[in-house]
Order: structure tokens, then C-alpha cells, then sequence
């Protein structure tokens, strides 16, 4: 067995050779010394621990400006400083809080009228602030066009009865029977709709002219949304700063275990979890190319980090392939009280099964389980 040099790979934490060949002798149903020893010369022992591990960075941002909200404003929560870029604030307890600090430059608060309104109004451009608009009083008759109104006078009139502006337009009931003239009172020659005027009153109007402004309801006027109605506005130089974490997942360097060996131990065994803050050491059992891999990613500032936590998560893991099972190999993992054991099709058996295989679709799916 090449216990030996496996067993000086282990990390303090690891699972040791013994424990982990007790385990899949256990696994097996062996049981005495002889089985054990046996199963022990044939076993090849690789340590591929898991790794979950997210950085989480604390970026801070800041914008200055000069605010203005509606007036009165209450600025008194807020911070007043001298130098808006100069001012510091402690890091975040939780890097993973999203935080928002609003500071006011000392000084610069002051209330001006506002200069969209007058008064908190603003006047409809659509009307000019009457409320109304202009609309034809009368229009020509839709049924005779103003061109065959009275087939005797032709809508110029005679009869001194005559009323002076032209009527609503009329409901026909029999199209194309003339009726009589309103205006040179002639029976039969008038166009049923228009009664001979060759025009009727407008109906949007009624013939008064002027319709309601649909821009301001016919208000002419409206609340100002610069300044809410108030017609003043409190203007203050100022600044926000924001702070939003930003997570980074490190991924483990090889030797790895498959997708499927993950996934499967993703809720099972014994991980180990710490939060490693900034001027924390990482753990002292992580494996060693965990450790760089994590280092790596841990060299320098990202612009505007504040501060930054680590995440870790790692299990210890163990690979076994034994010289006399041929169709599985094993992983050994620390459970709660003792190491537990999973196995997954060796590569050798999935090629195997699917040479004989003539089904194309068992092979994908073997070949995806337990390769990938
Ligand atoms: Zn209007
Ligand atoms: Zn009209
Ligand atoms: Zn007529
Ligand atoms: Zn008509
Ligand atoms: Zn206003």
C-alpha cells in the first residue's frame, strides 16, 4: 500500500489511513485482522477534501452633489461635516450589509423658491392655464356635406322666422327623406340631418366654443412635483455612500472530486464552517492547495473595499480504490460520530458497461453521472 506517503500528505483534521480503510472495511462487511490487511495492500488512498469558500468584499461608493428636495427638509439625521471626501466612517460589523450613509456639507444648507412653479402651481402649457380650449362651435353636416342642405335655397334661408345659429344635429330615422326647411321653410327640400342649415352645432362643444383642457382636467394649473406643492426647495451640498457587499466564490484547483461526490455530500457530513475576517489567519486544517488557491484570490484591494470576510466550508474526503473491486470506487468523509462512505461507478466499469451496452442513451447518461 502506498499508505506511507499518503499518510504524510494528511493534514491535522484529515482522516488517517486507518480510519479510513476501517471505514470501507466496515462498508464491505470485512471483518478480522487477515480481511483488513488484505483490503489494506490493495488500497490506493488519495486525500481530495472539498472546498466551498465565497469572499465577500465590502465596496464602498460615493457620490457628492449638490441636493434639493421640497421645503422644509429634515436634515438632522444626517451627518454634518466639513469635507464631504475626507469623511471616514468605521468599517461595517457585516461586510454583507447593503448600507447607506447620507452626510451634509457644513454650511450649505439653505432654502431657496422653487424654479420650476410659482407659488407650488405650474401652469398648463396646453391651455395657458384658462382650463379651456378653443373648439369649432359649429361644423358641416356630415349627411349633405353643406353641398345639398335645402334643395331650394341651398342654406342662404328666406323665411324671417329663421332662427340664427343652426340646431344640434338631428336623429335621422328615414335616410334620404327630406324634411322640411328651417330656414326658407319649404316642405320636403331640407337634408333630415342639418334641417336645411347645411352645418349643425358641434357635439363636443354644443356650440359653445370652448371645451375642458384634457391636459389639466380643466384646472389650468397643477401641484409642482419639484417641490411637492410647496413652492421652496432646501438645497445643501452633500454626498451618499453606499456600501454593497460583493461576493467572489473561489474555485478549488484539483485534485477534485466529481461533480456527483459534491453534490451528493453538498448536505452531508461533517463540514467544517468559519468566517475569517480581514486580519484573520485562515484556518489551520485547510488543505494546502486550498490555502493557495484562497491566498491568491485574497492578494490586494479591490477599488473601494472597506473590508472583506472569507467563508469557508470544507470536509475532509477521502479516495479509495481498492486492487480487488474493480467497479467502485469509494469516498470516505467524517460523519457526525464516525467517517461514512459513499462509492460511485469506476470509470473502468462505465466504459466497460457501456461497450456492451447498445442502448446510446444508457451510455450518455452513465458516462454523464460518472464522469462528469
Ligand atoms: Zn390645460
Ligand atoms: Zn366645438
Ligand atoms: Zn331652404
Ligand atoms: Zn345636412
Ligand atoms: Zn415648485
Amino acid at each position: 500500500m502506498e499508505g506511507d506517503s499518503a499518510m504524510a500528505d494528511a493534514l491535522p483534521g484529515e482522516l488517517t489511513d486507518d480510519e479510513v480503510l476501517a471505514a470501507v472495511a466496515e462498508h464491505r462487511g470485512l471483518e478480522g485482522d487477515d480481511e483488513l490487511r488484505r483490503l489494506a495492500s490493495g488500497a490506493r488512498i488519495e486525500h481530495q477534501p472539498l472546498l466551498d469558500c465565497t469572499i465577500t468584499r465590502c465596496i464602498e461608493s460615493r457620490t457628492t452633489g449638490e441636493e434639493t428636495r421640497p421645503a422644509p427638509f429634515d436634515l438632522s439625521g444626517r451627518p454634518v461635516v466639513d469635507d464631504l471626501d475626507a469623511y471616514r466612517q468605521d468599517p461595517p460589523k457585516d461586510p454583507r450589509r447593503r448600507e447607506t450613509v447620507r452626510i451634509v456639507l457644513d454650511g450649505s444648507v439653505r432654502e431657496v423658491p422653487c424654479h420650476d412653479c410659482s407659488n407650488g402651481k405650474q401652469q398648463c402649457p396646453n391651455c395657458k392655464g384658462t382650463g379651456r380650449l378653443h373648439c369649432e362651435p359649429q361644423v358641416p353636416c356630415t349627411d349633405c356635406k353643406s353641398v345639398t342642405s335645402c334643395t331650394k335655397c341651398r342654406g342662404r334661408g328666406g323665411s324671417r322666422k329663421a332662427p340664427v345659429t343652426p340646431a344640434a344635429p338631428q336623429k335621422v330615422k328615414q335616410p334620404g327623406v327630406r324634411v322640411d326647411c328651417a330656414l326658407c321653410d319649404a316642405s320636403g327640400t331640407a337634408c333630415p340631418r342639418c334641417l336645411g342649415w347645411g352645418k349643425t352645432l358641434c357635439t363636443d362643444c354644443g356650440g359653445d366654443g370652448k371645451v375642458p383642457c384634457r391636459h389639466c382636467q380643466g384646472r389650468g394649473r397643477w401641484r409642482c412635483d419639484t417641490c411637492a406643492g410647496k413652492g421652496r426647495l432646501t438645497v445643501w451640498r452633500g454626498a451618499t455612500i453606499t456600501r454593497a457587499p460583493e461576493n467572489e466564490e473561489v474555485t478549488p484547483p484539483p485534485p477534485r472530486a466529481p461533480w456527483i461526490v459534491r453534490s451528493r455530500l453538498r448536505s452531508r457530513g461533517t463540514w467544517r464552517e468559519t468566517v475569517v475576517g480581514p486580519k484573520d489567519r485562515l484556518p489551520a486544517d485547510l488543505a494546502a492547495h486550498h490555502r493557495s488557491a484562497i491566498e491568491r484570490s485574497l492578494v490586494g484591494k479591490r477599488k473601494g473595499e472597506v473590508t472583506r470576510q472569507v467563508s469557508i466550508r470544507h470536509l475532509p474526503l477521502a479516495r479509495v480504490v481498492l486492487s480487488d473491486v474493480q467497479d467502485r470506487v469509494y469516498y470516505v468523509y467524517p460523519g457526525v460520530s464516525r467517517p461514512r462512505v459513499t462509492w460511485i461507478p469506476s470509470r473502468r466499469w462505465v466504459s466497460r458497461v457501456a461497450a456492451g451496452a447498445a442502448a446510446a442513451l444508457t451510455t450518455a447518461v452513465l458516462l454523464f453521472v460518472a464522469l462528469r
